[in-house]
């Protein structure tokens, strides 16, 4: 189907079906799930997929013209950034085509609901730290430790967690990713609040869980390469709007396009600093879909775009602060305390507490600027004096049993 047929089919089944689901709670992921179901059923979710999982195998020019036509709506998430903007892109790369067969299409319709095992009490940016085992027996392995900050585990079927696999080698080579069933006996998920009064992460605890040997991602003691394209994906979704779902960031309403009804309902329109503030994000709004535009187009034309995604997640992350304080001018006190019958303000200071996460989630805004400065300017690298030392021999807070 050429481009023009497919945005004419996106944008009549956008017109007929989008009522059904315009009345949604952001809170409630059922909406968006149902929402992906519909889409996917009807061959508008996972475009770009390959049709060996499921996808429909169109062009990034097919997926454009969806995110035009969809930019016109207010709709429900099309995809869960950790499920189809991370573990779903690793799975692509590193797994095995029948672990690909079996979750690919299940991530991407919203039947299966993933997360990341990686962050460690005591290994959140060294994450090549982590001291969660992964003992070997037989078809087995029996995996025991203890993760945190993991998001939306509470509500996930699988998880992609790392763990260490040999000791005895140095720290970023004796790691390996498996697959990790969160309904598996042994896995313990409890929840961490967060200031927003939310608690959207947790802590997992894992003893003695076991995991198949044929749910490893990638090669034995190997699986550091797979981490680091997991990141990558992460720095991606999060500043570029990828993944597999297919659906960019090109379709979410802007903050600063949001802000400006907000402006006109509060009276504030008019105001000349909230005028100058809304135009200063609203160009940084834009910059921002440019560049990850331009890398979704990178990828797509099978340029590595590797550690440049860096930079739209610092960039994200800076928008996201910068975003939430022209929330707290446009709204003045009403954003602190707010009329119990104006929920607005409610959202607007939920907003305000909620945005120093970006600057941590998907590795902090200081490892985002090394990274740039390592890896896209070619600054010298920090010095590392345990990278080439068997993990064992390295000085390590005692495991807690
Ligand atoms: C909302 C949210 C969701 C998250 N979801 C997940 C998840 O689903 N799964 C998961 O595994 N983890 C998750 N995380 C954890 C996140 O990846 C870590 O919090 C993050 O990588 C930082 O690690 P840390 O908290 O251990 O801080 P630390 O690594 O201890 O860092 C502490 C401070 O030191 C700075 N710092 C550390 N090293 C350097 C350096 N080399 N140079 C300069 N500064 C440095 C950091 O920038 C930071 O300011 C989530 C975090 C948040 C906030």
């Amino acid at each position: 189907m050429d481009v023009e047929q497919f945005r004419i089919k996106a944008r009549n089944w956008l017109a007929e079906h989008v009522e059904e689901f315009s009345d949604f709670d952001p809170a409630d992921l059922t909406a968006g799930r149902e929402f992906r179901r519909a889409l996917w059923d009807a061959g508008l979710l996972g475009i770009t997929l390959d049709r060996a999982y499921g996808g429909a195998g169109l062009t990034d020019d097919h997926q454009r013209a969806f995110d035009e036509e969809a930019s016109k709506y207010s709709l429900p998430p099309m995809g869960e950034a950790v499920t189809t903007g991370i573990c779903a892109p690793t799975l692509l790369d590193f797994g095995t085509e029948e672990q690909k067969k079996r979750h690919i299409p299940r991530m991407v319709r919203g039947d299966e609901v993933w997360t990341q095992l990686l962050s460690e009490p005591g290994a959140g940016s060294d994450l090549a730290g982590l001291q969660t085992r992964a003992v070997r027996d037989g078809d087995e392995y029996a995996i025991t430790g203890q993760k945190v900050w993991t998001s939306g585990a509470m509500d996930s079927d699988f998880a992609l967690c790392m763990a260490r696999t040999d000791p005895d080698l140095p720290k970023h080579k004796g790691l390996s990713m498996f697959i990790v069933d969160l309904k598996a006996p042994g896995v313990d998920i409890r929840p961490l609040r967060q200031m927003t009064g939310d608690a959207h992460f947790n802590e997992v605890f894992l003893d003695d869980v076991k995991v198949a040997a044929d749910q490893m991602v990638g090669a034995e003691n190997e699986g550091w390469r797979a981490l680091t394209a997991m990141l990558t994906h992460e720095r991606l979704a999060l500043g570029a709007g990828t993944g597999a779902g297919g659906s960019g960031s090109g379709w979410t309403r802007p903050a600063s396009a949001r802000f400006i009804d907000t402006a006109r309902r509060l009276g504030s329109s008019s105001d000349a600093n909230v005028r100058q503030e809304l135009v200063k994000l609203y160009i940084a709004e834009r910059i921002l879909a440019f560049v990850g535009q331009k890398m979704r187009d990178e990828i797509a034309a099978g340029i590595p775009v590797g550690s440049k995604g860096s930079v739209a997640k610092l960039a994200t992350a800076l928008i996201s602060r910068q975003s939430a304080s022209v929330g707290m001018a446009i709204s003045g006190a009403a954003s602190q305390a707010w009329d119990a019958a104006d929920p607005a303000g409610a959202v607007l200071a939920t907003a305000m507490c909620f945005s120093p996460m970006t600057a941590i989630a998907g590795g902090t805004s200081e490892i985002q600027r090394n990274t740039i400065g390592e890896r896209v300017l070619g600054l010298p690298k920090e010095p590392q004096t345990d990278r080439d030392i068997p993990f064992r021999d390295i000085l390590q807070n005692p495991v807690k049993k």
